[in-house]
């Protein structure tokens, strides 16, 4: 009830607005989100990397309703890549379509997002299309394996959502042409009609498809922080003497940072996803609405703050 109420908030434009001119809200935000520009994310990949962790790096934003915002988008994109390559970071992107224009013309976000792979690529670098709500599954899959992978092979990865149910088949689709994925849960609200209501049975899902993913996958980005998993991860790989270049784990900016320098120190590929921009409302309800415990930080963080302004 709870996380539908918070990721039916994040979608709310007026909401948005409120949330975004309130100091406080940022203040949080910030444990989540490396900064409004792409100086903070760069500098957060520098840290990161300093540590010994590598990093995927996302302009904020999604559902762009308007061509000239798509195109700025991409020309931010064009400019990380080279930042990224400048400062010598283990960096690469991650995209989402409709930051691209999916949602308003399909040529469009081909077009632009075409122009990202193709600077990508001349730096050795790495694009990961992020992955939305359903309505946009099908696209994204069908433009990744009919345009983008025959174009840039495995300079272009997907993700894949255990909460859906087809996500099993799309798994085997994958492995079977190659292509990089990136598993995670799923972060949007979905119909029972296409996802598992039941968080067992995406925790499932997730497991069922990680152990096909790290058997038989192309290097496989497993993006969780559930200890059960990651353990069942490594119990795996050590019992199929996978070694640990095979297969990297991923998680956000701010989460479980204890556990990601755990599992560096223990050997395994740790890659953070690290977020900038000024659209942060959406991704931090989205965030919230994975750890109600989150909600509590936040208020007691603005009630200090009010008694303090008193
Ligand atoms: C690198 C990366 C990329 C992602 N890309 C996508 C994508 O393209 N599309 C998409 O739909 N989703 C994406 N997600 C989000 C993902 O789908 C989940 O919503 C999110 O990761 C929470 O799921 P979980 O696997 O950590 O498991 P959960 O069962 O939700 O959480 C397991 C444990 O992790 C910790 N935890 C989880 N979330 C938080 C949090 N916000 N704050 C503090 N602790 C937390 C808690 O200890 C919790 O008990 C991505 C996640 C990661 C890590």
């Amino acid at each position: 009830m709870l996380r539908a109420s918070l990721l039916w908030l994040s979608e709310q434009p007026r909401i948005v607005q409120f949330v975004r001119r309130n100091g406080l809200a940022w203040r949080f935000a910030s444990r989540f989100v490396a900064g409004e520009t792409a100086d903070g994310a760069v500098a957060a990949a520098r840290e990161l990397n300093a540590a010994g962790i590598t990093a995927t790096v996302d302009l904020l934003g999604e559902a762009v309703a308007d061509p000239a915002e798509a195109r700025a988008a991409r020309g931010t994109y064009l400019d990380l890549l080279d930042r990224i390559t400048a400062a010598g970071l283990e960096a690469n992107v991650s995209v989402k379509l409709t930051q691209m224009g999916l949602a308003i013309d399909e040529a469009l976000c081909v077009e632009n997002l075409r122009a990202i792979l193709t600077k990508a690529r001349a730096h050795r670098s790495f694009v990961r299309i992020d992955m939305e709500q359903s309505a946009y599954t099908e696209a994204t899959l069908r433009l990744f394996r009919q345009t983008f992978h025959p174009e840039f092979g495995n300079a272009v990865g997907v993700v894949l959502q255990s909460c859906l149910r087809r996500t099993a088949r799309d798994v085997d689709d994958m492995i079977a042409l190659g292509a990089r994925v990136r598993l995670c849960k799923g972060a949007y609200k979905e119909p029972p009609s296409v996802a598992f209501p039941d968080k067992r049975d995406v925790d499932a899902n997730y497991a069922t498809c990680m152990e096909r993913l790290l058997e038989r996958g192309n290097y496989p980005g497993m993006a969780t922080h559930d200890e059960r998993l990651i353990e069942r991860a490594t119990g795996l790989a050590r019992g199929r003497g996978l070694a640990p270049e095979r297969f990297e784990f991923q998680m956000l900016y701010g989460v479980r940072r204890d556990l990601q320098r755990r599992l560096r120190a223990d050997g395994y590929r740790v890659r953070a996803y690290v977020p900038f921009g000024t659209h942060w409302y959406p991704y931090l309800m989205r965030r919230l609405a994975e750890r109600p415990a989150n909600i509590a930080f936040l208020v007691g963080g603005m009630l200090k703050e009010s008694l303090r302004a008193r």
